[in-house]
This record gives C-alpha cells, structure tokens and sequence, in this order.
C-alpha cells in the first residue's frame, strides 16, 4: 500500500522512551487511499511515531466492494522498510519490480522487504469477492541492514498457538515457541489474536519489549478496559503478560518489539535516515524506470497494466530525523 498524502507536518523531536506499563489509546485520522477507499491510519500519530520498529499501522474495512474495484493502488517505490500484509477478509494481487506476481489471501503472510529499493502494486483481483478488511503495517529496518537486497516473501502457512478460547497466528517473531518463517531484522512481533466468546486468559509478553494492540473486530477488553474495532491501544513496556478478555469474542492484532533507538525520516513511502536521502529516493522514482544495468531498484512491475504513481512534492521545510514519540 502507498501513503497518498501530499506530505506530513515536520517536526523535531527527542526520543523519550515509555519505561513501564501504560495504557494510552492512541488517535486516528481517517487517509484517502485513491479514489473510493479510506483507510484508518493509527501510526504514525499525535505523540506516538514507532512500536518497535514498526513504524506504520493502516487498518482498512471491512469494505463493501462487490460493485467497485476494491484496493487499487498503482506502482509505487520503497526504501528502508519491510511491508507487511495482513488479511482478514478478501484477496490482495501484489506485483512487484522483482517480478513476484502472488494473490494474498487471509491467513497469507505477505511481506516485502524494500531494502535499497523496490517497487509494487496492489489490487483488488477481478473478480473479486464482497468484501475488503486488512491491514498494512511498515517495519522500519536498523541502518546496518537497511540497504539490503530487496526480497519478497509470501508463506501461506504461519505457527497458530491455540490456547482455551485463543486462536494465534504468529505473523512475525515468536509467541509461546512458535516462531514466524518471517525475515526480521530487529526483535519484534507480529500477532493475529482470535477470542472466543468468554475467553480470559493471560498472554505471556516479552517484557524488553514495547507492545500496542490493534483490535480488527468485536470490542475484546484489553488490559482491563474494552478496545473497539479500529483502535490501537499502546502498551508501554516491561510487562511479562496481558490479560485478555472477551465476553463476546473479538480478535485483534499484538505488535511489539524492542524499543527503536535510531531517529528515522519518514517521507511518503520512504523509511530513511537524512531529508536529502529522502530527496534522492524520490529524483530517483520521478526519473522513471532505470535502462537497465545494475540500477534494479524502482525497475518496472510486470505484469502491471498503467501509469505509476508520481511522488507528491516535497515539503517546503527541510526534513528531519525523528524519534520514537513526538
Ligand atoms: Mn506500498
């Protein structure tokens, strides 16, 4: 998925970390991803720009699609990050510039990593079903590691934990022994939490790291409160379980990881270090498709039928690093 916004406010910021357990429910704004699909973007926000390394939090639906082209999003670059896709309901058709050409369907996990530089497209297949609910989430990658090759990978078999009443899906790192097939390059994890109605029971944490829930469905109670669907609710660190309740069911998403040290800039799809890597990425995508050689990166999706999406403008203020927390 691409960030369509024009561009975000600059600021500077320190990177104070949350020591300890909190429990802060975190604002959305509601973003346009092309004409017809909005999306509720949860991070980066107001006091809050990483969990770990994730950096990035869309949620999306469920949608009603069945008479319009569903998720339609062009060519675009990355840099410095991985992107994972996560479906709860319908089918993504990702294309990218490595020639992978792989239908997400729920319970795939689909993740790419940008590395130096790739480019993808997302769409809605044709046909397709009634029915769009997902979520997109970028991991930002540690500078050492942050121009690797770019790589896709989509595993259509993830480790489930089930407990009583809890049904997990290890999408990255590991839960109670079971570990993604997923490529991380940071401590960190990714979970797909099912509840049946009724279910209470503690979920065992990783106390180094910091944790925020994302609920997709039903209104599960989250560390003593309920969260609604298309909340993110952040957690803090330094706790070595949650309690979880759900008198009517629900399901949610646990991110975490070890706390981000580095400062990032984050520019429409980039994830770098400096604003003029940022405005060099973006010469690069506005140049076109590289003539061949070793230039690979921002290469052509095959397969893809249109025009590529053109990088916004830049903000009139020079980017900046930023921290964790605003
Ligand atoms: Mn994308």
């Amino acid at each position: 998925m691409s960030n369509l916004e024009t561009w975000s406010s600059v600021e500077v910021c320190s990177s104070s970390a949350t020591a300890g357990p909190v429990r802060e429910v975190l604002p959305s704004k509601a973003v346009m991803l092309g004409p017809g699909t909005e999306v509720r973007r949860l991070l980066p926000t107001l006091g809050r720009r990483m969990i770990g390394a994730w950096c990035f939090v869309d949620h999306y639906g469920p949608d009603e699609i069945a008479a319009r082209p569903g998720m339609q999003v062009p060519p675009h670059p990355h840099i410095g990050l991985q992107t994972v896709s996560w479906l709860l309901d319908g089918e993504v058709h990702h294309r990218d510039s490595l020639g992978s050409d792989v239908l997400i369907r729920p319970g795939d996990l689909g993740l790419m990593t940008a590395g130096a530089g790739i480019a993808h497209s997302e769409q809605s297949p044709v046909p397709h079903g009634p029915l769009l609910h997902g979520a997109q989430l970028w991991v930002a990658l540690p500078d050492a590691e942050r121009a690797v090759a770019p790589r896709f990978e989509h595993h259509a078999r993830l480790p489930v934990v089930t407990e009583p009443g809890v049904h997990a899906t290890v999408l990255l790192g590991e839960v109670a022994g079971a570990r993604s097939p997923g490529l991380v390059h940071t401590p960190l994890v990714g979970v797909d939490i099912a509840l049946d109605p009724g279910a209470d029971t503690p979920l065992p944490l990783e106390p180094d790291f910091e944790h925020a829930v994302l609920t997709v469905s039903g209104a599960p109670e989250i560390d003593g409160g309920e969260l609604q669907a298309g909340s993110l609710c952040y957690l803090g660190s330094g706790r070595r379980d949650l309690r979880l309740r759900a008198p009517r069911g629900g399901r949610f998403l646990l991110l975490g990881g070890v706390p981000f040290a580095e400062e990032i800039v984050m520019w429409w799809n980039f994830v770098a270090r400096t604003g003029q890597e940022v405005a060099d990425a973006r010469a690069h995508w506005q140049a076109g498709p590289p003539t061949g050689g070793a230039d690979a990166a921002f290469a052509p999706v095959p397969g893809y039928d249109g025009p590529a999406l053109a990088a916004p403008p830049l903000p009139p203020t020079p980017l900046k690093p930023r921290g964790r927390t605003r």
